[in-house]
């Protein structure tokens, strides 16, 4: 899959985005028909948090996330490194499967025991993100 990716960089250049734009939207699609996934939203004291740090922090939080407690090879604690509250980006790693190494295999086809690569990185952050923007405009139609 990875392959894929690069080689559709070479071939389509500025097109890449759009290819990730639509692989992002299938996965979150397919995620939202799994009622455990589908179970989790944000909170108002989550969206709050959003708007008072501003999205471009949380994106600095959710790489640090990704990077500290899943791009290892080794996650002793796999499975249970990501808390179920506290932090919106913990919520959207439960919500998008991007979670633990596990759950990466399972959903997104993201082999466990190597490390994950710059490119894997930015995808997982990139699903986190989509899946808390679009709860941020959920909520504003809610309202
Ligand atoms: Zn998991």
């Amino acid at each position: 899959m990875l392959e894929e990716k690069i080689d559709s960089k070479k071939k389509y250049g500025d097109k890449m985005e759009d290819i990730r734009e639509e692989k992002i939207e299938k996965i979150l699609k397919l995620l939202a028909t799994s009622p455990f996934r589908n179970h989790f939203h944000l909170k108002e004291k989550e969206i709050a948090y959003i708007k008072e740090k501003k999205f471009s922090t949380i994106k600095d939080h959710a790489y640090h996330f990704v990077r500290t407690r899943l791009a290892p090879k080794d996650i002793p604690n796999d499975g249970k490194q990501t808390p179920m509250k506290g932090h919106p980006v913990f919520i959207s790693q439960h919500a998008t499967a991007t979670c633990c190494r596990g759950c990466l295999e399972k959903w997104h086809k993201i082999p466990k025991g190597r490390n994950l690569t710059e490119n894997e990185i930015h995808y997982i952050v990139s699903v986190q993100l989509k899946w808390l923007e679009k709860e941020i405009i959920k909520s504003h139609q809610d309202q």
